[in-house]
């Protein structure tokens, strides 16, 4: 085969009648060619059209649609040449099919080989073809990598072949300028030679993309159903047990208004909770205002919770609604609920019984319509024992109560927790990590979590920045300060680090201790300033949260405010 010599003429017919076939009259916009009407358009924007073919239907739908539109052209050129050159062999109305080619301006074909014999049903042909205009579109679409791309030329000389040749002839595209080859070169045999043709074939058809969209939109309202009827609460996931019986809980009190109080180690999620309830009842376009009851200081909390009426007291410029006006007809979610002042607690009682509350300072008396969703990490029977919580009030908030376990109960949860807060945060911080490595996923799931939910988020994310780019994030990641040891297992079972890990014997424990305490004494100096570092230190670990901060210590709220108070320091 030569591919650099001139294309064969065709001398039998005169190929110059096409070309008087074709009509632009002057007073006429329009272009005919024998009986058909015909459009003279811009390749650039047939390529344009293409790339958003393949971009929008995927390579194979664009393919065949091109290759149909193709089969389409050739049996209306095959049309035309018949009615032209009524006296011509099968033979030569295929070649002036393909000179019809040239003239319309879509590929200049070089006849390598053309057997036909139409009594033995058989065809072999080799054609060469120049300056492919489907070609030119896919060097334009840049990038677009599809293999041979003579998609519509495919389909044209096949359907041309088929309707001359009294047989189904296809022809493949085996070489393509488009994917650098000097010429794109194109084969034909009858089709049920091809050992592919059935696959081949399904080209041919169009299969509606609108009854598989249907389809598939059937499809995932069916799974919408089935995970909405199952169990999910919003943001608060999990498939344990444990997770499974909140949730329900929290979906039985959702239809209704009944006020909840939600018990569980701080971290298990208690807010997510809360906008889950929130979110799956009737009051979900309304509100929900979540209130960290510990975080406002006692002598604010009246005011920001139930509102203030101008001159109330030194300060109270304005008047100002609190959060249940705020969260009128919604959800208020009141964390720590058991850091409520006397009177605050007094407050909270009538509104749950009444509906009613005063603003601090006002005496009109306003209704308000709220679903009260309480929560503690303390004990409040303990708290109504040692009188700082209202019994009445406690048997109010107490009539719905959920128990959240803490994440080592759940530890089923941990890998689906892992992958949501890894898909989180490699989006937020455009990071695309391979997950994490056996060892720290052994870690993960045998340790103790005793910041539950939020602590395994952190780490995660923590793991996340310190890992790079494309990297699995291994157990040092989530745990520098550990010293690892990668051929045993970091964190025992019951979650305690093992004695041959971090400080690794009594002496080293013992020196560490002693140096921790020389730098106290030598950096720091006094007790007091001692005392001062140690508190600001526990206040910053529990994010500015006082009554977190005084459980690490292992005080009460009111030792631990009495403490920074004699110190000055503020929260
Ligand atoms: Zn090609």
């Amino acid at each position: 085969m030569n591919h650099f010599t001139e294309p064969q003429r065709f001398d039998s017919i005169d190929t110059q009648q096409i070309m008087h076939q074709a009509r632009c009259q002057k007073d006429e916009p329009n272009i005919w060619f024998g009986e058909q009407r015909m459009l003279l358009l811009q390749l650039s924007s047939l390529a344009n059209f293409r790339k958003e073919q393949i971009l929008t239907l995927g390579l194979e739908r664009a393919k065949g649609f091109f290759m149909r539109l193709g089969y389409n052209l050739g049996q209306r050129d095959a049309e035309l040449v018949r009615n032209q050159f009524i006296d011509a062999s099968p033979e030569e109305l295929f070649r002036a099919g393909l000179e019809l080619q040239t003239l319309k301006g879509s590929v200049r074909v070089e006849e390598i080989l053309l057997e036909t014999n139409i009594e033995k049903s058989h065809f072999f042909a080799q054609l060469e073809m120049h300056d492919s205009y489907e070609a030119e579109m896919q060097i334009s679409e840049l990038g677009l990598k599809t293999g041979p791309c003579c998609w519509a030329l495919m389909g044209h000389i096949s359907s041309l072949a088929s309707a001359l040749l009294g047989q189904e002839i296809i022809f493949k595209e085996k070489e393509c300028r488009g994917c650098n080859h000097s010429a794109c070169l194109f084969e034909g045999r009858p089709a049920k030679e091809w050992e592919d043709y059935a696959s081949y074939r399904k080209y041919f058809n169009s299969t509606p993309i609108i009854e598989e969209l249907y389809e598939l939109q059937d499809q995932l309202s069916v799974l919408r159903d089935k995970i909405t009827e199952s169990d999910t609460l919003g943001n608060f996931l999990g498939q344990s047990e444990g997770f499974k019986t909140v949730c329900n809980l929290a979906k039985k009190a959702s239809s209704g208004k009944v006020s909840v109080l939600l018990l569980g180690e701080t971290g298990v999620g208690k807010e997510l909770v809360a906008k889950g309830i929130h979110e799956n009842s009737q009051r979900n376009d309304k509100p929900f205002v979540a209130v960290n009851c510990a975080a406002i200081p006692p002598e604010l909390i009246e005011s920001e919770l139930f509102g203030v009426e101008k001159g109330a007291y030194t300060g109270a410029t304005q008047s100002r609604a609190g959060r249940f006006e705020r969260a009128s007809k919604g959800t208020i979610f009141l964390d720590e609920v058991i850091e409520l002042t006397p009177r605050a607690q007094a407050t909270l009682l009538r509104v749950l019984q009444e509906e009613e509350l005063e603003r601090v300072g006002d005496s009109r008396t306003r209704k308000v319509d709220v679903r009260v969703i309480a929560a503690t990490n303390e004990s409040l029977l303990k708290a109504v024992d040692e009188g700082r919580f209202r019994a009445d009030l406690y048997y109010r908030l107490n009539v719905y109560p959920i128990n959240i376990p803490p994440l080592r109960e759940r530890r089923e949860d941990i890998p689906l927790l892992v992958s949501h807060f890894l898909k989180k945060y490699e989006s937020f911080y455009n990071i695309k990590t391979l997950g994490l490595s056996e060892l720290a996923m052994k870690t993960v799931l045998n340790y103790t979590w005793p910041g539950n939910v939020r602590e395994l988020e952190n780490i995660i994310e923590r793991g996340l920045i310190l890992a790079e780019n494309g990297v699995t994030i291994d157990a040092q990641h989530l745990f520098p300060s550990f010293k690892l040891d990668k051929n045993s297992q970091v964190i025992s079972s019951l979650g305690s680090l093992n004695n041959d890990q971090a400080p690794t014997n009594d002496v080293e424990n013992h020196n560490l201790k002693e140096s921790w305490l020389n730098e106290a004494i030598t950096q720091v100096g006094s007790m007091e300033k001692i005392e001062e570092s140690i508190l600001k230190y526990a206040i910053e670990k529990a994010e500015s949260n006082v009554s977190e901060a005084a459980r690490m210590l292992g005080m009460s709220r009111p030792t631990f405010s009495y403490r920074l108070k004699k110190l000055n320091i503020e929260v």
